[in-house]
């Protein structure tokens, strides 16, 4: 389900990530581009081309005092006006970050333009993968991995947060849109003690199937789903070549699950 295209930081664009996904045989993906819904009428329109079905998503990026969660939206009504504005607020706070973290680096005798990262996020949402790639580009560090190391990892020396969205309001606005939340790779995240009170907020869904999550932490993931009542969603959260390999089918879910989040629409 979870992948990326070019209006966040993803490599390939909606057409590419529908005729990839056809290619590897998936039946259907979700469009979760982090903080805009840019991808998702491309996507769909290239979705109806190919006989790929496209979910209309977004992975919301939230900060509660230092602790970062990506919360999933499926299906939710993306044409909708007030998150459109949302969204264009979240996407302007991207742009300062990149400004803060330039600085930064800078102080660490770094030297990038900002504009050289958001040439690279063209018209898209801009986020850290595309700084990474600049600093790998230049020369800075050896692999996108490293410069999250080095820098700009959630606790590096040149990181910056500052996004003004809680999970709790995350997870409002895609209910607002008739969506179903869902937190995203949990074990990546590691703050499964708050993962109760997100469910007393209205989270519907849990990524138990993902990239980054090893067959016990799958396990793990099921047991909590199990115990909360939790949907379960998963993906490959694809990054074209983002990552450094395209990753799209390399972790899939039955599609009795989508169904599940469909019957699960109100
Ligand atoms: P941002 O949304 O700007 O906070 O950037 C977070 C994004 O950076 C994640 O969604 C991933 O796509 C990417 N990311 C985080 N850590 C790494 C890493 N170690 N290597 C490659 N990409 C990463
Ligand atoms: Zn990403
Ligand atoms: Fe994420
Ligand atoms: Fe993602």
């Amino acid at each position: 389900m979870h992948v990326h295209t070019t209006f966040s930081d993803g490599t390939f664009s909606p057409e590419e990530v529908v005729s990839y996904a056809s290619k590897v045989g998936l039946h259907c993906i979700a469009v979760c581009d982090h903080d805009t819904v840019g991808g998702i009428r491309p996507s769909l329109e290239a979705g109806e081309r190919c006989g790929v079905e496209v979910i209309p998503a977004v992975e919301l990026t939230a900060d509660k005092n230092g602790t970062e969660i990506h919360v999933l939206g499926f299906f939710i009504d993306w044409q909708d006006s007030a998150l459109g504005q949302r969204l264009d607020e979240l996407c302007r706070q991207r742009i300062n970050r990149i400004h803060e973290m330039v600085a930064k680096l800078k102080k660490r005798r770094v030297n990038l333009d900002a504009e050289e990262v958001f040439k690279l996020s063209g018209k898209g949402s801009v986020g850290r993968l595309h700084l990474a790639r600049v600093l790998y580009k230049k020369g800075y560090t050896s692999s996108v991995d490293e410069a999250f190391r080095r820098y700009i990892g959630n606790r590096g020396p040149c990181y910056a947060g500052r996004i003004d969205l809680t999970p709790e309001e995350a997870i409002d606005e895609i209910i607002k849109v008739k969506g179903i939340p869902a937190l995203a790779h949990p074990g990546v995240m590691g703050r499964d003690r708050f993962i109760p009170s997100y469910v007393k907020h209205g989270l519907v869904g849990i990524e138990v199937y993902h990239t980054d999550h090893p067959p016990a932490m799958v396990r793990h993931y099921e047991e909590m789903a199990a115990a909360y009542s939790l949907l379960v969603t998963g993906g490959s959260d694809c990054h074209g070549l983002g990552k450094g390999r395209v990753l799209m089918g390399s972790t899939t879910v039955p599609y009795e699950l989508v169904e599940k989040l469909k019957n699960a629409r109100r």
